[in-house]
């Protein structure tokens, strides 16, 4: 289990939009007599303001503190991007609030993927594509990856600021630690009122709890609560990652550095991109009814082509032909400065085979582009399995299609939408 917690989020993105700030003491909370700071930068607590203090005693504490108010559809734009490259590692992933998130790293794990490489790797990544430093906590559930991420933060001691690891693996003597050494407070759920019950009945650590029967506990806190203290204080917390919904749709967006001139380099970029959705499919054992092309032309006109056909789709080949017919119907009014391709109506691959039409026909070259693709998408499943195979023993950039080659090696595009794609490595070509 991952948990990824941004550091001052809201103030952090307040310093990146105006770099003026950087060093200085910033919250982000009401200005008002009966303000509260939701978010205060390392500058800020090195003064002793914290989150949910009134802005009246932050004020008092630090008297140079620029307190500004919440910009909230900034900080959603940062937290989807946020969301996206935990999206890269696991579809598995639960967002809490808009900087933090929990992540299922088993299916990287089977694939001989370290976890603790693997959110050295997303703390870089955040750091270096959305200059946001974070705290990451791997552990073997939520209970100790959530302490574990706290644990992994700088913190303030005496004024100063003294750096965090930044990750933070829970081995099984840090978990005996934890449990003999913290508050009763520090678990998850625990707030103010519910330690004072706790107090009361002389339970402060979580050492403390172990020698209390649920029954007792529950008297005081309420049975749920009660069988949820019981099972913290044995290390014990078997809550799954509850991913947002199923997947809906998939797709890559691509805006270019220097748009796009004529059919022949929209088209090579359309193979490049079906090449991503394809393989993104197959690692999530999807597959797609429905085909969209999006294009942005330089003065903002946007076009959109869709196709949806009666099987489901997770062939490059396919999805090449069908994306080019898709493309080939658009006029060209200009040059192309943003090209996307997403892939919906999805449904999961499971066993399933594909549902043949009885007219089909053996050649994969001529008809109408919706039955070449689906000639396609029957013919070349053995040619699919072979290609993720070496894939997934020799690395995504083991095997690549020509059109994916260049003197660089293979060729990746550089940004994308909010959709989730696949984990190909978005700073460029390798
Ligand atoms: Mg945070």
């Amino acid at each position: 289990m991952l948990h990824v917690d941004l550091d001052a989020f809201f103030a952090s993105v307040e310093v990146l939009d105006d770099p003026s700030l950087a060093g200085r003491p910033v919250a982000v909370g009401g200005a008002g007599e009966r303000g509260v700071i939701a978010s205060a930068s390392y500058e800020a607590r090195r003064y002793g303001v914290r989150s949910a203090m009134s802005t009246a005693l932050a004020r008092r504490l630090c008297p140079s503190l620029v307190v500004l108010p919440g910009r909230f559809e900034r900080y959603g734009e940062y937290s989807r991007r946020f969301h996206g490259l935990v999206a890269e590692l696991t579809p598995v992933y639960e967002p809490l609030g808009l900087d933090e998130v929990f992540a299922d790293l088993r299916s990287l794990a089977r694939l001989g993927v370290e976890p603790v490489e693997a959110a050295h790797g997303l703390r870089r990544r955040l750091l270096d594509e959305l200059s946001l430093r974070s705290g990451i906590g791997v552990a073997r559930n939520k209970l100790f990856a959530k302490l574990a991420s706290k644990a992994a933060k700088p913190r303030v001691e005496g004024g100063r600021l003294l750096e965090g690891e930044g990750v933070v693996w829970v081995d099984a003597a840090t978990e005996e630690r934890w449990l003999a050494t913290l508050p009763v407070r520090a678990l998850w759920g625990v707030g103010p009122a519910t330690a004072a019950k706790l107090e009361r009945l002389g339970l402060r650590a979580v050492r403390d709890l172990r020698g209390v029967s649920a029954a007792t506990l529950a008297r005081s806190v309420g049975p749920s609560m009660a069988a949820t203290l019981v099972a913290f204080a044995a290390g014990e917390d078997d809550r799954e990652v509850v991913t947002d919904r199923p997947l809906k749709s998939l797709g890559h967006e691509e805006t270019f550095a220097r748009s796009l001139v004529g059919r022949e380099a929209l088209a090579d970029a359309l193979r490049t991109q079906a090449g991503v959705v394809a393989r993104t499919l197959r690692e999530r054992d999807l597959l797609a009814r429905t085909l969209t092309v999006l294009v942005r032309f330089d003065d903002g006109a946007q076009v959109s082509r869709s196709q949806t056909l009666g099987y489901g789709l997770d062939d490059e080949g396919a999805l090449v032909e069908l994306a080019e017919a898709l493309a080939g119907s658009i006029e060209l009014a200009g040059s192309v400065r943003l090209l996307g391709l997403h892939a919906s109506g999805l449904r999961a691959r499971a066993g399933g085979g594909v549902q043949l039409r009885l007219d089909l026909g053996t050649s994969a070259h001529e008809g109408p582009p919706e039955e070449r693709a689906e000639a396609r998408q029957v013919e070349r499943a053995a040619l699919r399995d072979a290609i993720d195979e070496v894939r997934r023993r020799f690395g995504r950039d083991a095997l690549a299609t020509a059109g994916e080659l260049s003197e660089d090696g293979v060729e990746v595009a550089t940004q994308r939408g909010g959709y989730p794609v696949g984990p190909e490595d978005p700073r460029g070509r390798r």
